[in-house]
């Protein structure tokens, strides 16, 4: 992966707020670091004598992100919030909200707390695809010894927010060494750091090309997929489309994908077990669900719904699991490839276009290994504490 900076466009940024806005919009234009809303960054600048912490603000886009999207807030105020012991996300966000430098801000990213602790001016989060290829496999330990070392020692999964945020720095300052510029975290994505905005960015493109590297000296980066089978059949995808509706409570929009790399995927003699073990980073679960439904007659339908609703049950707890509708927003079928539903047209885009990247994912981890993703519970917190299924169908 090549670096995208460009000292003409850098020298027009009138701040270092402004430059750091500059960078950011370089990851989150590159659909196979960050997609729709996913990752972040900040900076830390002093503002008047007090030290402020700049971090991307949730509901914006790393794409088009400006100065305005970055929440300011004291970053003495944030590191206390950090050391709290035993802190739930609502009171992390609550304690954060008394950390605003200025009002009306941006609502805090929720991984604002990993931003604050790491002492370094810049830090970086994505989900780039390649890093989940190479370290989203059973073998975890010793592929990332072999890619990263101590120059991004790696952190167990553990869902966002505080416990996430104190994960990293307890890594951060056991295993740390001179030659560290970032964090791995565990079937999530990638951190990186560095003491000017440059050098940051530019280490989180050394993070992913290391993933690249690898996946090419395995034979897992270029992997043209297997000719599909033509198959007919797809308008049978119609049948079933209403008994959908009926269990997500809403007509949900449609959007199929039928290219050469999904019918492939939708083919695969393995299917049942490698799209089953759940998507690349939890936030995709957000738009897919935790899996896919395979094939596409009434039978699977109730099953895919009883297991479902079991799983948000057993994770959640039956008045979380309530709000969330057990309908599939994937349906993998091999004649038709990628089915992919949504509340609205655009959702069901961004499932489409999610699942196309968890299927290149899942086909080099595949590849090099056994794929693997975060653990259930995890999937099903994410799920619910970022989607909101419920509240969009009810709009
Ligand atoms: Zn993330």
């Amino acid at each position: 992966m090549k670096s995208l900076w460009n000292d003409a466009d850098a020298a027009r940024c009138d701040s270092e707020l402004a430059l750091r806005a500059y960078s950011s919009r370089l990851l989150g234009n590159d659909p196979s670091l960050v997609l729709h809303g996913g990752g972040n960054t900040s900076i830390k600048l002093e503002d008047r004598g007090t030290r402020v912490l700049y971090v991307k603000g949730t509901g914006s886009d790393l794409a088009t992100v400006g100065e305005s999207a970055f929440t300011p807030l004291r970053l003495d105020g944030v590191h206390e919030v950090l050391a709290r012991e035993n802190l739930n996300n609502a009171g992390m966000m609550q304690a954060l909200d008394t950390c605003l430098a200025r009002r009306p801000a941006p609502r805090p990213s929720i991984e604002t707390l990993l931003h604050a602790g790491l002492p370094f001016r810049c830090v970086e989060h994505t989900h780039a695809d390649a890093a989940l290829a190479a370290m989203n496999v059973e073998d975890i330990d010793t592929v990332h010894a072999e890619v990263y070392g101590d120059r991004a020692p790696l952190v167990a999964y553990h869902h966002s927010g505080h416990a996430l945020a104190r994960a990293c720095m307890d890594v951060f300052q056991a295993r740390r060494t001179r030659n560290t510029i970032g964090l791995i975290l565990a079937f999530h994505g990638v951190v990186a750091f560095g003491d000017d905005v440059r050098s940051s960015y530019e280490n989180m493109i050394e993070l992913v090309t290391r993933a690249e590297d690898y996946l090419k000296a395995r034979g897992a980066w270029d992997i043209a997929p297997a000719a599909p089978t033509a198959i007919a059949g797809a308008s049978a995808l119609e049948t079933i489309r209403g008994e959908i509706n009926a269990v997500a409570g809403a007509p949900l929009a449609l959007h199929i994908v039928s290219d050469a790399p999904c019918l492939a995927f939708a083919q695969r003699a393995d299917l049942a077990d490698i799209s089953q073990q759940g998507p690349a980073t939890p936030q995709h679960a957000v738009y897919t669900k935790r899996v896919p439904m395979i094939g596409h007659d009434a039978q699977t339908l109730h099953h895919y719904t009883a297991r479902y609703r079991d799983y948000l049950d057993a994770h959640l707890g039956k008045s979380a699991s309530a709000l969330i509708d057990a309908a599939p927003r994937i349906v993998l079928d091999p004649a038709s490839g990628v089915c992919a539903f949504g509340a609205t047209a655009r959702d069901a885009q961004i499932a489409a276009q999610m699942y196309q990247h968890d299927i290149a994912i899942i086909t080099r981890a595949s590849a090099h290994g056994r794929y693997r993703s975060a653990p259930p519970a995890a999937i099903a917190q994410a799920e619910f504490e970022y989607g909101g299924f419920a509240a969009k169908l009810n709009k």
